[in-house]
């Protein structure tokens, strides 16, 4: 028998009730978001313009450590959290590691990904606010599934902006979507005026996040009663998203287990930076160590090459700017790069963090991320979305270290969704079609050349 359970639940009861931001306990904060216009910090009364109030307090608060996790919120959570912790004997014994892996799976809501727990916490307080509808972007779709979930459970209009590559490489997101009552918009669009200018600069192109970002913002100042909202990079989502690395940190407490080095892929930061949360709080008090890894695309490498400089979120340059790790707001990644962590940027958090040699980061190529998620469907039963399999090739890696080294490290990593809606992803790769485009240091300049002098 094993002492430890395949998989670890925590009770209903036990869900968190406060988010914890991770901010609070930063000695170095992360650099304030800079007005667009005049390039000073920005206030809340302009972001108010954009997002919805109280998301503007939990955006800017940086010294408040616990902030509650409203009612409403905590009964949505019941219905799909707490989410389980798994550990993966089955993939230890596959790579026949000393090693001990533990991943928390955030997939098994209908969205399929950890966006429904930053979505929830936004509709209600659009709706709190008395708003009729947000606007939002969605890349790989994930995000704007999540998003209708939540507006349809509260009532609220949702317009979807969708980088165009996935509206057509992914219909059946897109009619997710639409079941959730969301209307979908191919991105860039004639709706806005920064969506026509794109297509007059780039005809043809398949799209990014960062210029759907701008029309997506762009429709919520010119709508009355709308405002934006973003699934990833903020600091408010990374709050949000603190409710998987609290579960998960409980449930190895009740475990008694300590995990030496935890792992997570990499977009704009989010699910990390809720992963890690209450372990690297516990690391900037000093009372435990661990190591951290963030995984990005080798295609989209904003960590591992890109520059420490404030930019803009979109291409369209209309929102705040963040001092961040960034390719520069004009990095459009290669088509070939299938689905999610297509950001430019990074969480302004995780930038500080790794700026202050926190954590650590490795970028990954395609194929091999592939192969990792075969491997690990085949054995572990779940199909991994890509993105999530950017963490279980740097797990499945690190954990073949520890058998030549023998070491017997234990290993946490997000998992954080399904890849049900990338089966043309997985079939290219199947096909033996899927290549690596890794970005030459001439492309990358031409991102950097075009950042902000500020
Ligand atoms: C969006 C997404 C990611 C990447 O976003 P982060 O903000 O970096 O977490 C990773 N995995 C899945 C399944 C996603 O949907």
């Amino acid at each position: 028998m094993n002492s430890i359970p395949y998989k670890t639940y925590l009770d209903e009861a036990e869900l968190p009730t406060q988010w914890y931001n991770l901010r609070a306990d930063m000695k170095n904060k992360p650099a304030p978001l800079l007005d667009p216009a005049t390039l000073q910090p920005i206030t809340a009364q302009a972001l108010g313009r954009v997002f919805c109030d109280e998301l503007v307090r939990q955006e800017l608060d940086d010294s408040t450590p616990y902030i509650d996790i409203p009612q409403a919120v905590r009964d949505y959570y019941k219905t799909f959290r707490p989410s389980p912790l798994v550990r993966a004997y089955n993939l230890e014994k596959h790579l026949n590691t000393p090693a001990k892996i533990y991943y928390k799976f955030e997939g098994s809501n209908t969205s399929g990904s950890h966006k429904l727990n930053s979505a929830i916490a936004q509709a209600y307080y659009a709706k709190e606010q008395g708003l009729k509808g947000v606007t939002t972007e969605t890349g790989a779709g994930q995000w704007g599934t999540a998003l209708s979930m939540a507006c349809a459970y509260f009532g609220l209009d949702c317009k979807v902006y969708m980088v165009k590559v996935s509206y057509e490489q992914k219909p059946f997101r897109r009619e997710v979507m639409r079941t959730y009552g969301a209307s979908v918009v191919p991105s860039p669009s004639m709706d806005t005026a920064v969506g026509r200018k794109i297509l007059q600069e780039h005809p043809g192109t398949g799209g990014s996040l960062g210029c759907a970002i701008s029309e997506a913002v762009e429709a919520a100042s010119s709508i009355p009663g709308y405002r934006y909202v973003l699934g990833s990079v903020l600091n408010q989502v990374l709050l949000h998203q603190s409710v998987i690395g609290l579960e998960a940190k409980a449930a190895l407490d009740k475990l008694g287990v300590k995990p030496d080095l935890i792992i997570g892929c990499a977009g704009g930061g989010s699910n990390l930076g809720g992963l890690i949360a209450p372990f690297v709080g516990e690391k900037l008090r000093g009372e435990a160590d661990y190591r951290i890894l963030a995984v990005e695309p080798a295609s989209c490498p904003s960590f591992t090459r890109g520059k420490f400089a404030y930019d803009f979120c979109d291409t369209g340059n209309i929102c705040p700017l963040s001092k961040m790790y960034t390719l520069g707001s004009s990095f459009i990644p290669a088509p070939n790069h299938s689905g999610g962590l297509r950001f430019h940027g990074m969480s302004s958090t995780l930038s500080q963090l790794y700026h202050d040699g926190l954590m650590e980061a490795i970028a990954v190529e395609q194929t091999a991320v592939f192969q990792a998620a075969e491997e690990f469907a085949r054995v572990e039963g779940i199909l991994p979305a890509p993105e999530s399999s950017h963490a279980i090739r740097a797990a499945i890696q690190e954990a073949l270290r520890c058998k030549e080294s023998g070491e017997e490290k234990t290993i946490l990593f997000g998992l954080t969704g399904t890849g049900y809606f990338d089966m043309y992803a997985y079939e290219s790769f199947h096909d033996g079609r899927m290549t690596d485009y890794i970005p030459t240091d001439a492309e990358l300049a031409q991102g950097f050349a075009a950042l902000p002098k500020v």
